[in-house]
């Protein structure tokens, strides 16, 4: 039994979680991967414990898009064995991403696939909001 070592949570989690995976640094230590472009599954690591987030974004007002991670569990990592560690997370990141995905929406004037923060409406995009329907952002 053996727990897994910090490079090794880092690059496998770097592998699990949806590509491009951007790494950015956190308060205290952490490190923050979010993955995905749009960004659909955010993980939050420190030396202790791995929280595995669905990526979301609150809008505080038409020009103020605020990410709001929604927390679907957290890992105290290095109490667990390295499999078990890494079934756990991998689990996690798949739920997050397919709870994100489940809110992407299809434009019906341009037909592209958006996340929740860039549609108008449930069927037209901000773009296409935009050009066709004249919405001013
Ligand atoms: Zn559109």
């Amino acid at each position: 039994m053996a727990a897994l070592e910090w490079e090794e949570l880092l690059v496998s989690m770097s592998h699990e979680l949806p590509q491009p995976v951007k790494q950015e640094p956190g308060l205290d230590g952490a490190v923050i991967l979010v993955g995905g472009d749009p960004a659909d599954v955010v993980v939050r690591l420190t030396r202790s414990s791995a929280v595995v987030s669905e990526f979301a974004v609150d809008w505080e007002g038409p020009h103020e898009p605020v990410t709001r991670p929604i927390r679907f569990g957290s890992v105290r990592w290095r109490q667990l064995e390295s499999a078990q560690a890494l079934l756990v997370l991998n689990t996690l990141i798949l739920a997050a991403r397919e709870s994100r995905r489940a809110k992407y929406r299809t434009c019906r004037f341009c037909e592209s696939v958006k996340p929740p923060e860039w549609m108008h409406a449930d069927d037209v995009c901000q773009t296409c909001a935009e050009t066709r329907l004249g919405v001013r952002y």
